[in-house]
Protein backbone atom coordinates (compact mmCIF):
# COMPACT_ATOMS: atom_id res chain seq x y z
CA UNK A 1 0.00 0.00 0.00
CA UNK A 2 1.46 3.35 -0.94
CA UNK A 3 2.22 6.00 1.94
CA UNK A 4 -0.12 8.50 1.69
CA UNK A 5 0.20 12.06 2.08
CA UNK A 6 -0.95 13.79 4.93
CA UNK A 7 -3.20 16.39 4.46
CA UNK A 8 -2.26 19.97 6.71
CA UNK A 9 -4.05 22.58 7.08
CA UNK A 10 -3.02 26.00 8.50
CA UNK A 11 -5.75 28.13 10.00
CA UNK A 12 -5.89 31.56 11.72
CA UNK A 13 -8.47 32.93 14.10
CA UNK A 14 -8.39 36.18 15.82
CA UNK A 15 -4.71 36.94 16.01
CA UNK A 16 -1.43 39.29 15.01
CA UNK A 17 -1.15 35.39 12.13
CA UNK A 18 2.64 35.77 13.68
CA UNK A 19 2.44 32.06 14.22
CA UNK A 20 1.72 31.59 10.64
CA UNK A 21 4.03 33.44 9.34
CA UNK A 22 6.64 31.90 11.77
CA UNK A 23 5.42 28.77 10.24
CA UNK A 24 6.21 30.04 6.87
CA UNK A 25 10.16 30.15 7.50
CA UNK A 26 9.78 26.58 9.29
CA UNK A 27 7.82 24.87 6.63
CA UNK A 28 10.48 26.54 3.51
CA UNK A 29 13.48 25.13 6.00
CA UNK A 30 11.77 21.87 6.02
CA UNK A 31 10.41 21.55 2.53
CA UNK A 32 12.52 18.68 0.92
CA UNK A 33 12.14 16.20 4.24
CA UNK A 34 8.45 16.66 4.30
CA UNK A 35 7.92 16.58 0.73
CA UNK A 36 6.45 13.35 0.82
CA UNK A 37 5.24 12.98 3.82
CA UNK A 38 2.83 16.45 3.68
CA UNK A 39 0.59 17.83 1.44
CA UNK A 40 -0.58 21.20 2.12
CA UNK A 41 -4.21 21.86 0.86
CA UNK A 42 -5.21 24.55 3.12
CA UNK A 43 -3.15 28.20 3.99
CA UNK A 44 -4.98 31.79 5.13
CA UNK A 45 -4.15 32.92 1.79
CA UNK A 46 -5.88 30.67 -0.44
CA UNK A 47 -8.37 29.86 2.09
CA UNK A 48 -11.19 31.05 0.61
CA UNK A 49 -10.84 28.69 -2.56
CA UNK A 50 -10.35 25.15 -0.85
CA UNK A 51 -13.18 23.74 0.70
CA UNK A 52 -12.27 22.40 4.72
CA UNK A 53 -12.08 18.52 3.95
CA UNK A 54 -10.05 15.34 4.99
CA UNK A 55 -7.94 17.07 6.46
CA UNK A 56 -5.36 14.16 8.59
CA UNK A 57 -3.40 17.80 10.59
CA UNK A 58 -5.14 21.20 11.39
CA UNK A 59 -2.71 24.04 12.80
CA UNK A 60 -4.71 26.38 14.28
CA UNK A 61 -3.13 29.97 15.79
CA UNK A 62 -5.37 32.74 17.53
CA UNK A 63 -8.26 33.32 19.94
CA UNK A 64 -11.79 32.11 19.65
CA UNK A 65 -13.35 35.89 19.75
CA UNK A 66 -16.11 35.97 17.67
CA UNK A 67 -19.35 33.80 16.88
CA UNK A 68 -17.36 33.41 13.43
CA UNK A 69 -13.94 32.25 14.89
CA UNK A 70 -16.60 29.87 17.17
CA UNK A 71 -18.25 28.78 14.05
CA UNK A 72 -14.70 27.75 11.80
CA UNK A 73 -12.93 26.29 14.46
CA UNK A 74 -16.10 23.76 14.98
CA UNK A 75 -16.12 23.18 11.29
CA UNK A 76 -12.00 22.17 11.40
CA UNK A 77 -12.58 20.30 14.13
CA UNK A 78 -15.35 18.33 12.13
CA UNK A 79 -12.60 17.67 9.15
CA UNK A 80 -9.98 16.67 10.70
CA UNK A 81 -7.97 14.23 12.51
CA UNK A 82 -5.80 15.78 14.70
CA UNK A 83 -5.85 19.40 15.95
CA UNK A 84 -2.74 21.19 17.36
CA UNK A 85 -2.76 24.83 18.90
CA UNK A 86 -0.23 26.77 17.85
CA UNK A 87 1.15 29.55 19.80
CA UNK A 88 -0.01 31.14 23.69
CA UNK A 89 -2.26 32.79 21.90
CA UNK A 90 -4.57 29.95 20.84
CA UNK A 91 -3.53 27.78 24.66
CA UNK A 92 -4.20 30.56 26.79
CA UNK A 93 -5.91 33.36 25.06
CA UNK A 94 -2.87 35.91 25.33
CA UNK A 95 -1.72 37.99 23.77
CA UNK A 96 -4.46 38.74 21.75
CA UNK A 97 -6.90 38.03 24.11
CA UNK A 98 -6.39 41.03 26.04
CA UNK A 99 -9.90 42.31 26.65
CA UNK A 100 -10.35 39.34 28.99
CA UNK A 101 -8.17 41.50 31.35
CA UNK A 102 -10.38 44.64 30.81
CA UNK A 103 -11.70 46.34 33.77
CA UNK A 104 -15.53 46.21 33.83
CA UNK A 105 -16.08 49.50 32.91
CA UNK A 106 -13.25 49.43 29.97
CA UNK A 107 -15.75 46.33 28.89
CA UNK A 108 -19.14 48.16 29.53
CA UNK A 109 -17.54 51.29 27.16
CA UNK A 110 -17.37 48.87 24.38
CA UNK A 111 -20.05 46.39 24.84
CA UNK A 112 -22.35 48.01 22.16
CA UNK A 113 -18.95 47.16 19.91
CA UNK A 114 -18.95 43.57 20.86
CA UNK A 115 -22.36 43.04 20.11
CA UNK A 116 -22.31 45.20 16.69
CA UNK A 117 -19.54 42.43 15.76
CA UNK A 118 -20.78 39.45 16.57
CA UNK A 119 -17.56 39.43 19.55
CA UNK A 120 -17.96 36.77 22.25
CA UNK A 121 -18.20 38.08 25.96
CA UNK A 122 -14.85 36.80 26.20
CA UNK A 123 -11.82 35.73 24.06
CA UNK A 124 -11.86 31.49 24.33
CA UNK A 125 -9.00 29.28 24.25
CA UNK A 126 -9.50 26.51 21.23
CA UNK A 127 -9.80 23.85 24.26
CA UNK A 128 -12.72 25.82 25.67
CA UNK A 129 -14.55 25.39 22.22
CA UNK A 130 -13.45 21.64 20.69
CA UNK A 131 -10.98 19.06 21.42
CA UNK A 132 -6.96 19.78 21.17
CA UNK A 133 -4.70 16.93 20.46
CA UNK A 134 -1.82 18.67 20.62
CA UNK A 135 -0.22 22.55 21.66
CA UNK A 136 3.29 23.61 20.29
CA UNK A 137 3.95 27.05 23.22
CA UNK A 138 5.38 30.33 22.41
CA UNK A 139 4.74 33.69 21.38
CA UNK A 140 5.34 33.35 18.70
CA UNK A 141 6.27 29.17 18.37
CA UNK A 142 9.14 27.56 19.08
CA UNK A 143 10.98 26.06 15.78
CA UNK A 144 12.15 23.53 17.91
CA UNK A 145 8.60 22.56 19.65
CA UNK A 146 7.14 22.87 16.26
CA UNK A 147 9.04 20.34 14.73
CA UNK A 148 9.06 17.84 17.67
CA UNK A 149 4.79 17.84 18.41
CA UNK A 150 4.41 18.10 14.50
CA UNK A 151 6.48 15.42 13.36
CA UNK A 152 4.69 12.81 15.94
CA UNK A 153 1.71 12.91 13.21
CA UNK A 154 3.55 12.38 9.84
S1 LIG B 1 1.07 33.60 19.96
FE1 LIG B 1 2.10 35.57 19.55
S2 LIG B 1 2.97 35.38 17.50
FE2 LIG B 1 1.44 33.74 17.76
S3 LIG B 1 -0.44 34.57 16.91
FE3 LIG B 1 -0.43 35.02 19.12
S4 LIG B 1 0.47 37.08 19.31
FE4 LIG B 1 0.96 36.31 17.28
Amino acid sequence: MSHQKKRVGVFSLTCDEGCSIYLVEIFNKKLLEWLNKIELVYFLSIKDKVKIADLDIALVEGVVSSQKDKEELEKIRKNTKTLIAIGSCAITTQPSGQRNNFSSEKLASIKKDLEKFDYLPRCLSLEEVVKVDDKVLGCPISEENFIKVFEKYL
